[in-house]
Parts: structure tokens; C-alpha cells; sequence
């Protein structure tokens, strides 16, 4: 199985994407509940793979390892992500799409299980972004009471939350109730 994409970017926020469905982070809980949620995380990333429900403790499993990873030293992190690739890796490589552009791919091996293929894309994408970008941008949430976890691929490296939409506006409500308790 050939897994396509055009960047580290792409794993990168894959394991962003990952760590933040934990119920360590999600104030509603466990976002990858069910095989219907971890099929809709698996076709998001653009991986063509059916999942079933005995894929949901490996990717689990394989969500406390990227965190892990996350969490490391530089050179622990190194070590972690090259394994990573090398649970079902036979790539990376090159290829041209049909406009003539290069594009990455990893493969696995057609038995590959599907937290095995997404570690494959993962491990490539913290190895890209580790190489390119630097330790730095592999940071924890800034958000108050966040245990999210993100690596920056943005270019000027300004990101501050794990989840934008979520995160940002935390911080918004925080403060804006912290005005209205200097008011009052
Ligand atoms: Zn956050």
C-alpha cells in the first residue's frame, strides 16, 4: 500500500492531529471512540485503508508513543521517529504526479496493520520536520489548562496552540472572563 503526500507537513500534522484526539487533552473525551470516528481520522490524512474495531487499541497505543516522541530529547526523538518508519516502511520515495511534480510516498507492506501505516507517515513527517525546522517547533499548547501537544510547520513558526480553532478561543473566554472579574 502506497501512502501519497507532499511533504514532512503531512505527518507532521498527522501526529499534531493524533496526539490532540486523546482524552488526556479533549475536554469531551476520547475522539477516536469508535470505528466510524478512527475510519473519518484515517480518510482526513488521506490513508485509503478500511479500519476495524481491532485497529482502534494499536492506533491508542500508537498515540502514547507519538506523544512520547513529542516530548523528547532531540536525538530521543530522532531514535523514536526512525522507528516509527521502520514498523512497516519501505519508503520514502519519490514519485511524479500527473502534472510532473514530485511527490513523496512511503509504502508498507500489503499486511501492514493500519496503526503501522499511519506510523510510517508519521515517523517521516517528525523526521522532515525535525531535519528542516528544528527541535523548537515540536512544543506543548500555551493554552491555560491545555496538555495538548503540536509541531509547528508553519513557516514563521509563531503557533502557539495544538488546536487553533479550540485552543484560541479559549484563551479568548479566559480573559474575557478575567475582565469581567476586574469589572465587578
Ligand atoms: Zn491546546
Amino acid at each position: 500500500m502506497k501512502i501519497d503526500f507532499n511533504g514532512y507537513n503531512d505527518g507532521a500534522n498527522a501526529a499534531t492531529e493524533l496526539v490532540n484526539t486523546s482524552p488526556r487533552v479533549r475536554s469531551r473525551g476520547e475522539a477516536l471512540p469508535d470505528v466510524a470516528a478512527l475510519t473519518e481520522f484515517f480518510a482526513a490524512l488521506g490513508i485509503d485503508r478500511t479500519v476495524g474495531a481491532d485497529d482502534l487499541q494499536p492506533v491508542h497505543a500508537l498515540r502514547d508513543e507519538v506523544r512520547a516522541a513529542l516530548e523528547s530529547d532531540e536525538d530521543d526523538l530522532a531514535r523514536r521517529a526512525t522507528a516509527f518508519v521502520a514498523r512497516a516502511g519501505r519508503g520514502p520515495g519519490l514519485h511524479r504526479d500527473v502534472d510532473g511534480h514530485w511527490r513523496w510516498h512511503v509504502e508498507t507492506s500489503p499486511d501492514a496493520t493500519a496503526d503501522d501505516a499511519l506510523a510510517v507517515l508519521i515517523g517521516t513527517g517528525l523526521l522532515g520536520a525535525l531535519y528542516t525546522l528544528g527541535h523548537d517547533r515540536f512544543r506543548h499548547c500555551t493554552a491555560p489548562d491545555c496538555a495538548g501537544m503540536f509541531v509547528d510547520t508553519s513557516r514563521a513558526g509563531r503557533r502557539r496552540y495544538c488546536m487553533p480553532e479550540v485552543c484560541g478561543n479559549r484563551l479568548k473566554v479566559a480573559k474575557h472572563r478575567a475582565r469581567q472579574r476586574d469589572r465587578t
